[in-house]
């Protein structure tokens, strides 16, 4: 007898926690089973049409829903057969790629597990529709906007784009229950006034100017929280909420208001992680959301902790500081002076040096570095004499016990530099300058 009931402890066990998927069982999930294989900002339309074939060869509806500008093809996956509808669209941004491959090995999983309980549940209960890459020619030439340079998220009155008026067809044909837009933010973002990078913030969209709280919109928060959970397993403390200030020409707000509640999911960056880390996360982030929806579970989740998510900001971060340089700026005058020295990466795709630019000259005291050097015993010079904001973030340097004639021709080569600062890399005399944390 107590054998027996030994075995029914273990059966139960084994049942619950096959069904009980966390946010770490998802994280490991992709690990082992994600299909997108390029870093986000590398794919091209061309390889979003390879991830397509391989998803349709598993089985998934894939069809084509449209063209852009340039009349490159648009397409949808479908996945589920429940009533109720969820709408998510990625890369309406051109330059904005991480949820388009989260969105890729979403439905690849959701497909090649369908025998799991909980993932047969939601089948049953949902039907998912995803438009990845919504703006292909921006994503061609990594720029935000369309080919006829405009932001389509700022198209959803005047619907001047192909692709926006692509976006409110599929919403309008289908009034889904729930939407996610999927965008990328700067990744110098900060959670609040603090200097952690908001790696992911949250939007539960209003939809109207007068900031009434609807059914939907709890709901969305709701959801929210449940996000927020499964991702500080991984980025506690980088999880920030996004501006809400309502914009009649913004997607986002305007599919609210169309009967359609968004959720807005921006993905920034964390130093030191890839960007399939932050696939990663997204792909945490939608089966969370979604089993939450399935399960019920998001009903009892506790809004307040979506509430209490602090405001993005910016402005308190950059990409290096150097610390206590000794300023050469021989261009402008011949005296010397002491300043610490910010300067920032261009958004590029991962493939591609960033090129960097001096944002800020002085007192840094209060600001943040990714990373920051210790420059006090060097003296900085920039790599064409001129140190100003706006100029190339490219910097020789070279120790205070050297005697160097500012005034040389040809300073690099008449003077070799004991250390070279170039596109966010050391060149040359890479260590040589103290790191700081
Ligand atoms: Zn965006």
């Amino acid at each position: 007898m107590k054998f027996a009931l030994l075995i029914a402890a273990v059966l139960f066990l084994l049942t619950t926690t096959s069904l009980a998927q966390t946010a770490k069982d998802f994280a490991a999930e992709w690990d082992k089973q994600h299909i997108s294989s390029l870093p986000p900002s590398n794919v091209r339309h061309k390889d979003l049409q390879k991830y397509l074939e391989q998803l349709k060869k598993l089985g998934l509806k894939v069809e084509e829903v449209g063209r852009s500008y340039a009349n490159r093809e648009i397409y949808q996956i479908e996945w589920g057969t429940g009533a109720t509808k969820v709408f998510m669209w990625s890369q309406m941004h051109g330059d904005e790629p991480t949820a388009t491959s989260a969105l890729l090995d979403m439905f690849a999983y959701l497909q090649n597990n369908r025998g799991k309980t909980w993932v047969k549940e939601l089948e049953k209960t949902l039907t998912i529709r995803g438009v990845p890459m919504l703006n292909p020619d921006g994503a061609e030439l990594f720029q935000r906007r369309n080919l006829q340079s405009i932001d389509i998220n700022r198209d959803a009155q005047a619907l001047e784009t192909p692709e926006g008026r692509l976006l409110k067809k599929l919403r309008d044909d289908w009034s889904p229950n729930i939407g996610f837009n999927l965008h990328n933010q700067n990744s110098l973002t900060t959670v609040g006034k603090t200097d952690k990078q908001a790696t992911i913030s949250f939007l539960a969209v209003l939809g109207n100017a007068e900031n009434k709280s609807n059914e939907g919109h709890e709901r969305n928060k709701r959801i929210c929280a449940v996000m927020t959970l499964a991702l500080e397993n991984f980025i506690k403390g980088h999880i920030g909420r996004y501006d809400d200030a309502y914009n009649p020409r913004a997607f986002g707000d305007m599919i609210s208001a169309w009967g359609t509640p968004v959720i807005l999911i921006e993905t920034g960056a964390l130093h030191s992680k890839d960007e399939q880390f932050l696939v990663k996360l997204n792909f945490v982030a939608y089966l969370s959301a979604l089993k939450s929806l399935v399960d019920k579970s998001e009903r009892s989740a506790n809004p307040k902790i979506y509430d209490a998510l602090p405001f993005n900001d910016s402005g308190n971060l950059f990409n290096f500081i150097f610390r206590n340089a000794n300023v050469v700026n021989f261009a402008e005058t011949s005296e010397l002076f002491t300043a610490d020295i910010a300067i920032n990466a261009e958004r590029r795709r991962a493939n591609e040096s960033a090129p960097t630019f001096i944002r800020e000259i002085g007192d840094l005291s209060v600001f943040s570095g990714l990373e920051e050097f210790n420059a006090k015993d060097f003296y900085l010079v920039q790599k064409n004499g001129l140190l100003r904001i706006g100029a190339s973030g490219e910097f020789l340097f070279y120790k205070k016990t050297r005697k160097i004639d500012w005034t040389a021709k040809d300073l690099e080569r008449t003077f070799p530099p004991d250390a070279v600062f170039s596109n966010g890399k050391w060149t040359r005399g890479e260590k040589l300058l103290p790191k700081k944390f």
